[in-house]
């Protein structure tokens, strides 16, 4: 069989009509038990907590895209990060990007520390930090390229030539939030396990909470999928067709939010009022030529430091009329928010706090010249 394209995949993987009706959108199989012929004799499907036909198109769906062997879907992003964790013991020694969504910090910080784990934090573009960092007890390095909120980003075949050539062998763990499967492959590159909150780019239309997991390993692949129904944290069924559809339009979604995002980048790098502009495709990027390497676009996230501080970042977070001041990024719409007193408060205080004057943009799929229209009157406010 011909090896079918991103795109191709994005639309079909995992999802053939449905072989009892013929249904060409896979059913929402709204159950959470099914019919067995005898006891213990079924068609693969005993109890919706373990599996759900819904759940395993979504699942297939994303190894596909990911190019990985296995693929798992959790109640979110979080829920992932979480099921992950609980693969380690205490004593072990987790290293992590000192760039992360303030939730991710949150649950390794104000939950995981207290059962053992140690934590610490270093700047994933920095090679020979990454490798003073590793430690005898290191199992793992998670990390996000690009990052949240300040958009660094991660040479991960770099990273993971340098974890395989540690004595340990830590796992490389990649959030490609912000990226999508459709802009980076982390695996093919050398990452041991891929994660998505797939509330955001995957679904696409700011409709459900979901996470997702994709590897290659069949041993790690067993015990996530135990944790997964021991633990339960599984997406409705309805919460992952919505994510199927989403994905069926990601390769648009992308190519657009990435041409939009360069052109809003470019405007703010010259206005008069913004500091610093972080967008991993504007030639200002201190990895610029990184992420021409290994992004297909810039994707549709960005950051920027306004001049007036944190009143300054306010005024303009409230004064847009397209972009929406809210937290979440990756739906269709274009968002606004500032991280250091919305999406990232859990890290004040903390070596990952965050400028009060940064601002972060989802910029979404509407027109460009509308978009930057709304920024510039925000701005000149
Ligand atoms: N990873 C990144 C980069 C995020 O931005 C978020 C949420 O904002 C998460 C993980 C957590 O995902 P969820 O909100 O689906 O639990």
């Amino acid at each position: 069989m011909p090896k079918d394209q991103f795109e191709t995949l994005a639309i079909h993987a995992g999802q053939p009509p449905d072989p009892t009706t013929g249904a060409v959108m896979t059913p929402i199989y709204q159950t959470s038990t099914y019919a067995q012929e005898g006891v213990g004799k079924h068609k693969g499907y005993e109890y919706a907590r373990t599996a759900n036909p819904t759940r395993t198109a979504l699942q297939d769906c994303l190894a596909a895209l990911e190019g990985a062997a296995h693929g798992l879907a959790f109640s979110s992003g979080m829920a992932v990060t979480d099921t992950v964790i609980r693969t380690f013991a205490p004593g072990d020694h987790i290293l992590v990007g000192g760039d992360v969504y303030g939730g991710t910090f949150r649950l390794f910080d104000k939950e995981y520390a207290r059962f053992g784990l140690q934590f610490s934090y270093v700047d994933v573009s920095d090679l020979d930090a990454v490798n003073a960092a590793l430690t005898a007890k290191t199992r793992m390095f998670w990390l996000e390229t690009p990052s949240n909120p300040h958009l660094k980003l991660a040479d991960i075949k770099g990273v993971s030539q340098l974890l395989k050539a540690h004595a340990n062998k830590p796992l490389l763990a990649v959030d490609s939030t912000f990226a999508t499967p459709y802009l980076q492959q982390p695996l093919a590159l050398g990452a041991d396990l891929v994660m998505h909150s797939a509330t955001k780019y995957l679904g696409g239309h700011s409709d459900a909470v979901v996470g997702v997991v994709a590897l290659n390993d069949d041993k790690l692949f067993e015990r996530l999928k135990f944790l997964q129904n021991a633990a339960g944290a599984v997406p409705g069924p309805l919460d992952c067709f919505l994510i199927l559809r989403g994905i069926k339009t990601l390769h648009l979604r992308m190519e657009r939010h990435g041409a939009n995002a360069a052109a809003v980048a470019e405007f703010l790098a010259k206005h008069p009022k913004v500091s610093t502009v972080y967008y991993p495709f504007h030639s200002s990027h201190l990895q610029h030529e990184l992420a021409r390497r290994q992004m297909r676009n810039g994707g549709g996230m960005m950051s920027f430091v306004m001049k007036g501080g944190a009143q300054a970042a306010r005024q303009v977070a409230e004064g847009t009329r397209l972009f929406t001041l809210a937290e979440s990024l990756g739906g269709v719409e274009s968002l606004i928010e500032v991280p250091a007193a919305m999406t990232h408060l859990s890290t004040a205080g903390s070596p990952l706090e965050v400028d009060p004057g940064l601002i972060r943009l989802s910029v979404g799929v509407e027109h460009v010249d509308d978009l930057i229209a709304d920024l510039d009157s925000a701005l000149g406010n």
